[in-house]
């Protein structure tokens, strides 16, 4: 979600991002309010004031969509866990925690922050449309946004995993079993549980005629599950490689190349023919100096394969990021995610002992599933 979005600025010290997505949304709820639910509601208004309410209730709608993100933020910094970015997209708004809570009872009042922020604000508005009644666009305004505020804050209690509802839930187990993977595993499931009840009600929806609602409740569900499900597999994930070390998944076996193979030769002999996607370079001193990936060669243009050597393309090992072989495996697929790299080298009392790859985790991942059953 990074690279899509907009940075709007900081609140609270935290960086405010639009995804491009949240435009569509931004747009369709727009013209929802303006042009059906608005002059179906309150007819008699001019039809620039629809347009004109509808998108101020949009905005303010956002707006208290970043206000609930701030009051799970919030919490989160009052228990020293930094808020990395707010965002917001096609579903809501998403704050990103650099850290699972260390205590139940942190995590209930991180997740529970966001709804009775929703709350008030729907009490607020409330109390705002009630005191404007007379000055109709203001008074269709506020008590559109007292009623969907009160939604989200109810939707948002649905106790699956990953809404704030599940993670309530999961405090709430959490701190009844002192079991923080149960209790992951239990919440996940009742959120896949609602996620297919969400589908199921919207295809019901869908059958008798009313097919926008409808598709857009079966769009949530399936959201929903989905989301529930990728925390399953997390969760799975670290169950499985927890406690396991770099050295248990790593390939022990790599091809070397000599530092004065050319891009062509190394391309015929060993890419196209053997399916080999990174290669250590042997220096002409003896030692291994470097690493060579097939991305590191898309920079070179093909007209000179025939002259480059694979010195001259090679990341050395002083510039790259590489592991010890007894380091957490876990860890380690952290860093990669955050380097944004798909292999590391693995060294051992400062000699490479071996390469660790994506694939290398998902296979090893994918072994102990089949065995530990
Ligand atoms: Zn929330």
């Amino acid at each position: 979600m990074k690279r899509n979005q907009i940075v709007l600025g900081k609140v609270m010290n935290i960086p405010i991002g639009v995804d491009h997505s949240w435009f569509l949304i931004f747009i369709l709820l727009t013209w929802m309010l303006a042009d059906s639910a608005f002059p179906e509601k309150y007819p008699g208004m001019p039809v620039w004031q629809y347009w004109v309410t509808g998108s101020i209730a949009s905005i303010i709608f956002f707006m208290s969509v970043l206000i609930h993100e701030l009051g799970h933020s919030y919490f989160a910094m009052r228990y020293k866990i930094k808020v990395k970015r707010i965002t917001l997209f096609i579903f809501g708004g998403i704050a990103e925690i650099t850290a699972e809570p260390k205590k139940a009872s942190q995590e209930f009042w991180i997740a529970v922050a966001g709804p009775v922020t929703s709350f008030l604000l729907a009490l607020i508005f409330y109390l705002i449309s009630l005191a404007t009644e007379s000055i109709k666009p203001v008074y269709v305004v506020f008590s559109y946004l007292a009623f969907i505020n009160f939604i989200l804050a109810v939707f948002n209690l649905i106790p699956g995993f990953p809404l704030d509802g599940g993670r309530v839930f999961r405090a709430i187990i959490w701190g009844y079993t002192n079991d923080f993977e149960k209790a992951t595993k239990i919440a996940a499931m009742v959120g896949r549980f609602f996620g297919f009840t969400f589908i199921l009600l919207g295809a019901f929806q869908i059958m008798g005629g009313n097919v926008i609602d409808g598709m857009w409740i079966a769009f949530i569900g399936w959201f929903l599950e989905s989301a529930a499900l990728s925390q399953l597999q997390i969760h799975e994930l670290h169950k499985l490689l927890a406690g396991r070390t770099v050295y248990d998944a790593m390939s022990k076996s790599y091809a070397i190349v000599p530092y004065d193979m050319t891009i062509e030769e190394l391309m015929d002999n060993q890419i196209l023919s053997r399916g080999r996607r990174f290669f250590i370079v042997r220096m002409e001193d003896g030692s291994l100096g470097g690493m060579l990936t097939i991305h590191s060669l898309s920079d070179v243009p093909r007209h000179q394969w025939s002259i480059t050597k694979v010195e001259q393309v090679m990341i050395p090992f002083s510039e790259i990021k590489k592991v010890e072989a007894n380091y957490p495996l876990l860890e380690a697929l952290k860093q990669m995610d955050k380097e944004g790299v798909n292999q590391l080298p693995v060294f051992e009392n400062g000699e490479l002992t071996g390469i660790l790859s994506r694939e290398d985790i998902i296979t090893f991942f994918r072994t102990l599933h089949e065995t530990v059953r």
